[in-house]
């Protein structure tokens, strides 16, 4: 029976765990490691006051690991023998994790492209370089099987197989109606998440890609679930692998929502450089703001009790059926609360680590065994489409859905 290694301690692993032990048909045994083993003990702590999945709390490993360094993670793997490692630490780990599965011989799943510390790029070209080497071992890896990357790469790979004959447009839109009460917070790892939503926007068209100035280009959508929010254009990660794996498509756009209170810290926080990832001399020691920032900030694990209302994340994608024009919305909704009742995290850790989790089955199960690197959109969608409707993230569909110009 299989045995994952879980890399990370973060709101993301404390889901992934708890629906690892949600399935003991699947998971038999968990080895849950990070670089602060007190976070790892608390989670299994967590699994076993939980009354869902108490009994399986037996069943976890705690252990502390560097992934940074891979040589710590080969002897991790060697000790542990995993039949998959499942990362969700931070993006930084990417390659060094992938070199140690090589080297140990493990399949690899995250949900999150390397990031050089230094610059924030978001860009796979430093992982697909793996490609031939996983190939050639034999061995798998997933990359970017959260939401989004992740399910929204699923939701475009199940329209094409279903839906379309061509796919020409896709939007993604993230929505998180979620309020925490607190004056500003970020919603997951608060220096990735500051990274990504300061960066210029970007999007593809026509082969190729344009860029914005960042937020500055809005719209606005009813959410159902939500209601109308703002929402953003930003450039995400998985608009480079859908421009390459989704054959025919012209225009791919994401979008997020901010409130407005949101925005106008954040723009302070800029104003004033707290959110430089460049090193700054203080006090005779040189400081990254963004990380003397992320220390300031709430933990995005401490909001899971705060958090009230709903997330809604989708795909609108626009093309043609049987030579006709053809939109086609297919979306999740997800409550805070509710994620926090059966997993003691918030819903943005929720909506990543099921998704990361059902990944994992299907490398087990060989659905999605297959030598290489590859992205989510590249495996068939449907075993992994009926185990979100299972798993606690049942997507909807609507054929008319509100366009977005
Ligand atoms: P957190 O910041 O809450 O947790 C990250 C964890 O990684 C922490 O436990 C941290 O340990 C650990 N870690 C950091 N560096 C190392 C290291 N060198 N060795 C071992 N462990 C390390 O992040 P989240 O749980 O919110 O997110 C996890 C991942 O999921 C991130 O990569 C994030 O980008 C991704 N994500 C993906 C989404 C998607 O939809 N695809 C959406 C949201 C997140 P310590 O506490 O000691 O620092």
């Amino acid at each position: 029976m299989p045995k994952v290694l879980v890399i990370g301690a973060g709101g993301v692993a404390n889901v992934v765990v708890h629906k690892c032990c949600q399935n003991p048909d699947v998971f038999e045994e968990i080895c849950l490691a990070s670089r602060t083993l007190s976070k790892c003990e608390a989670i299994k702590a967590g699994v076993a006051a939980n009354p869902r999945v108490s009994a399986r709390a037996g069943s976890i490993r705690t252990a502390r690991v560097d992934a940074d360094d891979a040589a710590q993670v080969v002897r991790l793997i060697e000790d542990v023998r995993p039949d998959l490692v499942i990362h969700v630490a931070l993006p930084y780990q990417d390659l060094s994790i992938m070199d140690a599965c090589l080297e140990a011989g493990v399949d690899y799943l995250d949900t999150a492209n390397y990031e050089p510390p230094d610059t924030p790029k978001f860009e796979y070209k430093w992982q697909w370089a793996y490609r031939d080497r996983f190939r050639d071992a034999g061995l798998t890896a997933v990359l970017g099987c959260g939401f989004d990357p992740g399910v929204t790469g699923v939701f475009s790979a199940h329209a094409l197989k279903h839906h379309f004959d061509e796919i020409r447009e896709i939007d993604i839109l993230d929505a998180n109606g979620g309020d925490h009460g607190l004056p500003f917070a970020t919603n997951f790892n608060p220096e990735i998440n500051i990274r990504e939503i300061t960066a210029r926007g970007r999007y593809f068209e026509d082969g190729a890609w344009v860029e914005t100035d960042p937020l500055s280009v809005k719209r606005v959508f009813d959410f159902e679930g939500i209601g109308p929010r703002n929402m953003y254009l930003l450039y995400h990660e998985e608009l480079e692998s859908l421009a390459r794996n989704i054959p025919g498509v012209r225009r791919i756009r994401f979008w997020m929502t901010f409130s407005d209170n949101y925005l106008t810290h954040l723009r302070v926080l800029q104003n004033v450089g707290m959110t430089a990832i460049e090193p700054v001399m203080f006090e005779g020691r040189p400081i990254v703001p963004l990380h003397f920032l992320k220390a300031l900030l709430p933990d995005p694990a401490s909001l899971g009790p705060l958090t009230k209302g709903k997330t809604n994340i989708g795909t609108i994608l626009r093309g043609t059926k049987d030579g006709k024009p053809r939109t086609y919305y297919v979306y999740n909704i997800c409550d805070h609360q509710a994620c926090y009742a059966e997993t003691g995290s918030q819903a943005i850790s929720y909506t990543t680590g099921v998704p990361a989790v059902i990944g994992a089955m299907m490398v087990l199960s060989g659905a999605w065994k297959k030598p290489g690197v590859f992205n989510v959109e590249e495996f068939d969608p449907d075993p992994f489409m009926d185990a979100l409707n299972r798993q606690g993230l049942p997507w909807r569909e609507d054929f008319s859905p509100t366009l977005v110009d």
